[in-house]
């Protein structure tokens, strides 16, 4: 049996979190392609400005402040923060429909919306992808040459913030290299689908037609 076909019948909810430049994106976008039919990837809305190859629909739904501030009333969003000084706000409709339909939802959201979700929806499994060094996280965000120093400076104080938050996580992966970090994702993963918690239905199920 593969890890995605475990007998529950609602899908996995995954909370990822990281500090900006760890390189979450590159391990999900991987980890993605492996299970392009069982995940649902939720793409959030967001007030800040696209980088450059980044496209509406597929990495962001790219929003003006008033567009983002009808979401919100409309309760149209999962969570929201606001995070260097822009909105970011997980779409509430497409994950509900997804998970209902037994498909993984994995939302790559900071630390405050984490915690949010996991208030409302305490099933959900929660992994924070740390840097092997303080020292790589500063060279990645310099390398991927897309903010200037001030902002840069920004995401580094964040950044020590984000992880002093990662102690409330129930997995950690260090992206040291993709597919070290692959793999440890993949294994959580898998352990998450395997708990007794989450395997309940499929117990009772067995035990009523014993
Ligand atoms: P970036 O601007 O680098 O794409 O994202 C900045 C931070 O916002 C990252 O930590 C990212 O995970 C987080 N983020 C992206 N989408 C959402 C969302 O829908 N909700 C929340 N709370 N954070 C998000």
């Amino acid at each position: 049996m593969s890890s995605n076909t475990q007998p529950n019948k609602k899908g996995l909810l995954i909370v990822i979190s990281g500090p900006s430049g760890v390189g979450k994106g590159t391990v999900l976008k991987e980890y993605l392609t492996e299970r392009a039919d069982s995940v649902y990837y939720s793409v959030s809305a967001t007030t800040r400005n696209p980088r450059p190859g980044e496209q509406n629909g597929v990495h962001y739904h790219f929003v003006t402040v008033s567009e983002f501030e009808k979401l919100i009333e409309q309760d149209g969003v999962l969570e929201y923060a606001k995070y260097s000084g822009n909105y970011y706000g997980t779409p509430k409709a497409p994950v509900e429909k997804a998970l209902n339909e037994g498909r993984d939802v994995i939302l790559e959201i900071e630390v405050q919306g984490a915690q949010k979700v996991l208030e409302k929806m305490p099933e959900a499994v929660s992994v924070f992808v740390m840097p092997p060094s303080m020292t790589e996280l500063k060279r990645r965000l310099v390398d991927r040459n897309t903010e200037d120093e001030q902002t840069v400076k920004r995401r580094l104080d964040a950044a020590v913030d984000e992880m002093k938050k990662a102690h409330d996580y129930d997995y950690i992966v260090i992206n040291d290299t993709v597919d070290s970090a692959l793999c440890q994702l993949r294994t959580v993963i898998a352990a998450a689908k395997t708990t007794a918690k989450k395997q309940k239905d499929f117990i009772d199920e067995v035990i009523l037609n014993a």
